[in-house]
């Protein structure tokens, strides 16, 4: 542990110290007792070198604030580290509220911290009685009519705004989203709500912009949809990441695996491995990047391992630019609203594209039809696929469990030269626990994924 030296000023308190590489993934706590009677907290860190030597990449060092109740929020791995709070204020990243008397913990958290350490830094925290900045003023909802009723909705789950590590305020994250021709997308700034505010006077336009949070630990990261509060984003000694997924679960949120195979920030949490997990990111930002073809080779043998999972994607936006190639979520939800959007995605209503439509069913010798996320209760008899607007060139592959529990398998291959109806009978399914399809584009890149159909003759489907 480092040595960290405190000098108590008038109002206020200010810490100096060195990080090392043994500070690599920890929470690094400072406290800091506050007075009764304050109206304004500032709390200002700032570190030095802000990169090693050689190498070009950053060491990433962010703060979280909690006061004596809980947390004030975090601005991960934004260059701005410097925070004001006050009851009706608080910078991106953070949330207003008093400033209760008592003792505040200001945490380092050590995100990376490459070789050779020695970082030195200093926090400078003082508080006072002034009124602080002005709020930001009210924002103009963003466009015209919503939809109502039932339908395929079209959304992004993935996106940031200046309350983290993003270039652009909330509200341009909504005419951005509105301008792509979203019905939705969730904003998932990390391991902060602070942004959230900002919704209600967003949603009266076309595009619905629904609250979430991405915990960006150190060990992976994970979406939390439908949020409603802070989530505790750290796992301490005796705690574990499948307990933090039952509790989220059990709250009615849906818990997404995050881009599991990105090499920076890999998922490695082996009781999530996917344990409790329902649903897992396997299209992060453009498809060509390699660790999206790693995460889909993930799920298939998690799937192929009898978990019952659904695919998502998302833009992981963090500006206006470099979304070609992103997929986008195609929801079957009875209304465009947060919670009938997350209903239809734990139920695997979905498919993943980056354009063509999709449409998969399977039919039973009673003459039922299912689809997309559901399990088909007697044998089937025949399986039909619609798809419009693929891309020339591009191939649509029907995959189902290879036999022994390793993953999938190819079960055919089609090539796509225009919008086209397959129909495929029970001979090559009967055996099969479910079944996939993708498009691919000319060069393998996936443009479409369906979610899963189970054809596992005992579980009945979960409506
Ligand atoms: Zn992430
Ligand atoms: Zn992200």
């Amino acid at each position: 542990m480092n040595h960290i030296t405190q000098t108590d000023k008038k109002n206020g308190r200010i810490f100096e110290g060195v990080l090392t590489l043994n500070d690599f993934a920890r929470h690094v706590p400072h406290e800091i007792d506050v007075p009764e009677g304050v109206a304004v907290l500032r709390v200002h860190f700032e570190y030095d070198p802000n990169s090693p030597p050689a190498g070009g990449v950053s060491h990433q060092l962010s703060i979280s604030v909690y006061d004596p109740a809980g947390a004030r929020g975090t601005r991960h791995n934004n260059n701005d580290q410097s925070v004001v709070l006050s009851a009706d204020y608080a910078s991106p990243g953070y949330l207003p509220g008093p400033i209760a008397g008592g003792r505040w913990v200001v945490e380092i958290d050590a995100h990376r911290i490459l070789a050779p350490g020695l970082i030195r830094y200093r926090i400078a925290a003082e508080w006072g009685a002034d009124s602080p900045d002005s709020p930001a003023p009210a924002i103009a909802g963003i466009g015209a009519r919503k939809r109502s009723g039932p339908g395929w909705f079209r959304g992004d789950l993935h996106g940031h705004s200046l309350h983290s590590d993003a270039c652009w305020s909330v509200e341009r994250f909504g005419v951005d989203a509105q301008r792509r021709g979203l019905d939705f997308a969730f904003l998932t700034d990390h391991n902060t709500i602070s942004g959230l505010g900002d919704l209600p006077a967003l949603n009266q336009g076309r595009t619905h912009i629904f609250a979430g949070v991405e915990l960006t630990t150190f060990f992976g990261h994970a979406l939390v949809l439908g949020t409603d509060r802070h989530i505790d984003w750290r796992i301490k000694d005796g705690e574990t990441m499948a307990a933090r997924v039952a509790e989220i679960q059990a709250d009615g949120m849906l818990f997404v695996i995050a881009h599991p195979r990105r090499t920076d920030c890999p998922w490695q949490y082996p009781d999530v491995y996917p344990g409790p997990a329902t649903h897992v990111e396997v299209w992060n930002r453009a498809w060509r990047i390699p660790y999206n073809e790693h995460a889909l080779q993930l799920y298939y043998g998690w799937l192929g391992r009898g978990y019952k999972l659904f695919a998502t994607c998302g833009s992981d936006t963090h500006g206006p630019n470099g979304r070609d190639q992103t997929g986008y979520n195609i929801v079957f939800a009875h209304a465009l609203t947060q919670r009938e959007i997350l209903t239809a995605m734990k139920k695997g209503r979905s498919y993943l594209s980056s354009g063509p439509e999709l449409g998969v069913e399977a039919h039973t010798e009673t003459g039922e039809k299912f689809g997309m996320g559901q399990s088909v209760p007697s044998p089937i008899t025949s399986v039909s696929i619609r798809t419009r607007r693929a891309p020339p060139g591009s191939t649509l592959r029907l995959l189902s469990a290879s036999p022994g529990n390793a993953g999938v398998r190819l079960a055919h291959e089609v090539r796509l030269n225009a919008d086209a109806n397959f129909e495929f009978d029970q001979a090559d399914f009967t055996w099969n626990t479910f079944l996939i399809v993708e498009i691919r584009d000319a060069d393998r890149r996936l443009c479409a994924l369906s979610n899963p159909i189970f054809l596992s003759h005992e579980s009945q489907d979960q409506e």
